[in-house]
């Protein structure tokens, strides 16, 4: 593991020269069918660890493998990375690796959407029980934890809300009871926290969001611990789980811009979740560096920046006067995804999707991505949306 700064790395990792052949971008390799010499050759492939050897081509090609390589040198401690065609494929497949029937799931309660659904939906059918906790819970985990219980599952900061989780003390008591850790890491992604030296078994990110960073491509990744990559390779296998060499060449793609990028990202959001604070129309920002935050202070002790994506809840006023505010922005789009060079505005409605905790709020919420325009422009969109709004609330 190179001991390089993250900007360096994410320039340089993953260019194996027998995978650029000498161009700098790792070229597409498409392949199904992957021909051999004799019959022999093929036999011996077959029967050995696939992994960075052409053998099928939905074992991936040298444009995977680089991608995949290069996610991995960003996770010091990590051993290997496989690519999804979708964050959701990830969390899926992830859990599907280290999930049993009979087995309980402790998942945080403000868990992306989709990743509540799937415990709810195909989880429950094959017979995992899942029970949902408070993102705050820290050490109180262990509480929780039954003979049963065989993963924990994070999202630090939580979806929609951005409540941020003592990672190593639920690690902690991971460990002592050796149940597996998993974390939802698409906002921080590993240059803003690198959660396998934390000592969480496997990262997931939707690549989707920062690493691709155009908005124009679905991409997942799952990093695996030490130890922890020969079972998730194995499901991954058995599900057929693939991403396809032009969606991962553009993730590599945007990998190489994704510090400077996030870096900007995260000046433009603070700033803008500051003056947010200054509004007499808001009656809260959700921004984990803000330091009334819930677990503000985690955040200050592990995370090495934030990203460009928070929430704020607006002081009073209906669906209607939120719905003035987002529908008249100039620059924000309305749209689900994140991470992409462009602004986005959200309506989000927590409160819908929580059942181990409670959250309410003095008004609707509204989630912006902070995309690459000018912040002060994004102000002065915001500042006549808060007009608008204040003149529909009444
Ligand atoms: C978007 C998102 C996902 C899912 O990624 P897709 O590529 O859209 O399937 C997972 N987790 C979080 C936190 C997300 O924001």
């Amino acid at each position: 593991m190179s001991d390089e700064k993250d900007a360096t790395r994410v320039v340089s990792a993953g260019r194996r020269p027998e995978w650029t052949q000498g161009i700098v971008n790792t070229p597409v390799w498409r392949a199904s069918t992957i021909l051999y010499d004799s019959v022999a050759e093929l036999r011996e492939r077959g029967a050995a660890d696939t992994h960075h050897k052409l053998f099928y081509g939905r074992r991936g090609t040298p444009t995977q493998w680089s991608l995949a390589d290069a996610l991995t040198e960003l996770e010091p401690g990590a051993e290997a990375t496989l690519l999804y065609p979708s964050g959701v494929a990830a969390v899926a497949s992830a859990l599907l690796a280290v999930l049993s029937p009979g087995d309980e799931l402790l998942l945080v309660d403000s868990a992306y959407d989709p990743t509540r659904n799937l415990a709810a939906g195909m989880l429950k059918r094959f017979g995992i029980a899942t029970t949902f906790y408070d993102p705050m819970i820290g050490a109180g985990i262990a509480d929780l934890c039954t003979d049963r219980t065989k993963a924990i599952f994070m999202e630090s900061p939580g979806s929609l809300t951005f409540e941020v989780q003592d990672v190593p003390a639920i690690v902690a008591v991971a460990k002592a009871r050796g149940i597996t850790t998993l974390i939802d890491n698409t906002w921080a992604t590993p240059l803003l926290l690198p959660v396998i030296g934390m000592g969480v078994d496997y990262s997931i990110l939707a690549c989707t969001k920062y690493v691709v960073g155009h908005s124009d491509v679905m991409l997942g990744s799952v990093t695996a611990a030490q130890g922890q990559y020969e079972r998730l390779r194995a499901a991954t296998y058995q599900l057929g789980q693939y991403a396809s060499p032009d969606d991962a060449w553009l993730g590599s793609r945007g990998l190489r811009t994704m510090a400077v990028r996030l870096r900007q990202h995260g000046e433009a959001a603070l700033k803008i979740a500051e003056w947010l604070q200054t509004r007499p129309e808001v009656a809260r920002v959700l921004h984990p560096a803000l330091p009334d935050c819930p677990g503000h202070e985690i955040f200050a002790r592990d995370f090495k920046g934030a990203s460009g994506l928070f929430s704020f809840v607006l002081d009073g006023g209906s669906e209607t006067a939120r719905a003035a505010l987002i529908d008249g922005l100039k620059h924000f789009g309305i749209g689900f995804s994140w991470g992409g060079f462009e602004s986005l505005a959200l309506p989000v409605d927590p409160q819908r999707h929580r059942s181990a905790t409670r959250w309410q709020a003095e008004g609707p919420v509204v989630r912006l991505q902070i995309g690459l325009e000018d912040p002060d422009d994004l102000i002065a969109d915001l500042e006549a949306g808060l007009a608008r709004f204040a003149g529909a609330r009444g």
